[in-house]
This record gives structure tokens, sequence and C-alpha cells, in this order.
């Protein structure tokens, strides 16, 4: 599918952490830009992205757009040949799983799509998935063929009791792929990413879980240790290009696997041990798993006993071959990615170092 890089993209949910930086990153190529948010007139939330857009050689036009409101999305919509659709909520504190997480996800893709079935000029809907619709738990890549997460696996154990966010990018991502079967003029491509790290362009959001678990590691949460619990980590500029080559590349095709080390929860922190160790109370050993069967349940109810088992002390591997290759992507090594990411916080003043 050939994009004409002349006309306008659409990004839902466009002041998100990840979806900021693939803003900031479609200005500087020169596109005009319709970011749309829940509120443009929150200049807190949207300061980030009139910054970007400050000297960048695209336009950036602010819509309004709500996931839970039907063709909420299509006046944004008009004109666009790619729509980027990121919003989604990525939270771990929730009371009704249901909607919070799941009628968000769900519902938010079925009107953002039905709206790309309404506006005649869009041709590409690229869809920010996450690895959390591949996988589950680090055991599901012990089980997996090969003992590696490949494109063709599913997510078949999450549910609205266990892990409701993997459920609800699970069911989001199959919704999307279901009807886009239903017609034949827009294709679509998914970025399934693992955990983004990274600068944020808004590092004084609270909502994305990724900047949550920056400021946990700085600020002394996990000083006793870290558990070890398997993970994919990529970088944020690098999802946000990735994005970008999904939507410009005409031969891109299918789900991405976008998550550059095969890494886990500790490894975060030791890597800036060199840098910011003796200024943070940064974790620097592994927490044993025995004691965290113990105290973990008590201690954060998403540590239940099966997901203590199912990931700590289980390594984590997923296949990067299908983006490097058909997407040329090429990611940045995790020390940069976690060095920078807590840099901005400390710049920010949201992380103090010890006097
Ligand atoms: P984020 O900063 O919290 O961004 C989420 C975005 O979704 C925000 O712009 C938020 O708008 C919007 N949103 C939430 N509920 C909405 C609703 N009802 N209507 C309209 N917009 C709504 O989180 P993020 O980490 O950037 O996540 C962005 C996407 O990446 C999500 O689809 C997430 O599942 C996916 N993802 C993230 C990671 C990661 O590690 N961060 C990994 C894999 C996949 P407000 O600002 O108005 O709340």
């Amino acid at each position: 599918m050939q994009i004409d890089k002349l006309k306008p993209v659409l990004v839902t949910g466009a002041n998100g952490y990840v979806a900021s930086w693939l803003v900031k990153k479609l200005l500087d190529e020169g596109i005009c830009v319709h970011a749309a948010v829940r509120n443009p007139e929150d200049t807190q939330k949207v300061r980030h992205l009139l910054d970007a857009a400050q000297g960048a050689k695209g336009e950036l036009k602010l819509f309004e757009g709500d996931l839970l409101l039907e063709g909420s999305y299509t006046k944004a919509m008009e004109g666009c040949e790619v729509v980027f659709h990121t919003a989604s909520p990525f939270i771990s504190a929730y009371k009704d799983p249901q909607k919070e997480l799941i009628d968000p996800a769900v519902k938010g893709t079925e009107n953002v799509l039905n709206s790309a079935n309404k506006v005649p000029t869009v041709k590409r809907i690229v869809i920010t998935s996450s690895c959390a619709a591949i996988y589950t738990d680090a055991i599901d890549t012990v089980n997996a063929p090969g003992g590696m997460l490949t494109e063709s696996n599913w997510n078949s154990t999450a549910s609205i009791d266990y892990q409701p966010y993997s459920f609800s990018k699970t069911l989001a991502e199959k919704k999307a792929w279901d009807m886009q079967g239903k017609q034949s003029r827009w294709d679509l491509i998914a970025i399934n990413m693992s955990l983004v790290l990274g600068p944020a362009l808004n590092p004084k959001s609270n909502t994305s879980e990724s900047i949550n678990i920056l400021k946990m590691l700085g600020g002394g949460d996990m000083k006793i240790g870290a558990p070890k619990i398997g993970m994919g980590i990529v970088d944020v500029r690098d999802v946000a290009e990735a994005h970008f080559r999904a939507a410009y590349t005409p031969t891109a095709k299918g789900r991405y696997i976008t998550s550059a080390h095969n890494s886990n929860f500790l490894e975060m922190g030791t890597v800036l041990l060199p840098k910011y160790g003796s200024q943070f109370p940064l974790p620097r050993k592994a927490l044993p798993k025995w004691l965290l069967m113990l105290i973990g349940p008590l201690a954060n109810k998403l540590f239940t006993r099966r997901f203590i088992r199912n990931n700590v002390n289980i390594p984590w591997k997923a296949d990067n071959s299908k983006i490097k290759h058909d997407l040329n992507m090429q990611f940045r090594p995790l020390k940069e990615t976690m060095e920078d990411s807590f840099q901005v916080l400390i710049d920010n003043g949201i992380l103090k170092a010890k006097a």
C-alpha cells in the first residue's frame, strides 16, 4: 500500500507517553498530524505536543476524541490516509477492569475502525498493540514452539480476573483484525511492543505504567531487591520509529513484535548502577522467589502466587527478526534507554538524588 506523505495522518491518544514521540517523529518528517486527545484545552496535557510542533516541518492540529463516544474520531480522520490508533489505558491501578481497561480498549478500537469504514481516504491503520496480546506470563515463552514468542502466538490465558490489561490488548487487537477482514479498502499493521521505556516528553504524566515503573526504580521501592521477572524492553523512540516505518513501508504486513531486549526487571535497575548507583536507591540484587511467594500477595494485588510462579526467575524470549527484516529496524542499547529515561526524570525534579 503506497501512502502519500503530503496527506495528514490521525494519531489517537496523541498526548500519551508513546504517542507523543510518534507525533514528534511525524512532525519532524514534515507530516501534518491530526492529534486527537480527550481534552485539547488541557494545556498541561498537550503542552509537550505544542512544544514538539515548534520549528518542526509538519503542522499539528488538535482534535477532541474519546474512545467511548461513537463517531468521536470521524472528524479528526477526514482527509487522512493513515490512522495510528494508540489510545488505550495502560494502568495497573483499577477497580473495575471491564470499565477501565476492556471497554476503552475494545469499544475504542471498534469506534475508531468504524470511523475508518466511513472515511474514504483511509488506506492504512497502524494499531498500537502489545506483546501482551501475544503472551500473558514469561512461562508462555518457555512453552512456545522453539522456546521463543513469535508473531504467530496469541495470548490465550489472560482473562478479566487475571492480567486484565493483557486481556484488553488481546481482545482489542482481535477486534481490529476481525474488522479489517470484513473490508478491503484499508490494511492493518499491528505494532506489538514489549515494555516501553525511554525518556518521556511528558514526564509529569502519571498515567502510563512505563513512567511509574521508572519512578519506582529510582524512588527506592526496590532498594532491597527487585523481582527477576522476565520481560522484553524497547525504547520509546524506537517504538515511534517502528510505527512510522509501518505506515510508510508499502510492503509492511501483519503483526510486528517490537522488542529490543530479552531482559528482566532486575536488569533495568542494575544497568543504571554505574552512572546513578551512588545517588539513587536502585535495586542491586534479585528478591528470592520463596520470599515473594510469602510477601508478594500482601504487598501488591497484582503479585498473586500464580503471577510469581509463572514470571519470577523465568527468562523471556521473543523473536524480533521480522521487524528487523521487513522494516529495517535497529534498536538502541538498554543502557542508553535506561540512562536517558532516568535523566529526564531527574532533570524535571521527579527523581531526587540522595543529599
Ligand atoms: P499513556 O501515556 O497513559 O497513554 C494512553 C493514552 O490513551 C493517553 O493519551 C490517554 O488519554 C488515552 N486514553 C485512555 N483512555 C481514553 C479514552 N477513554 N478516550 C480517549 N483516550 C483515552 O500510556 P502509553 O504507555 O503511552 O500507552 C499507549 C499505548 O501503547 C496503549 O495502547 C498501550 O496499551 C500501548 N502499549 C504501551 C506499552 C508501554 O510499555 N508503555 C507497551 C505495549 C503497548 P489521556 O491523556 O486523556 O488519559
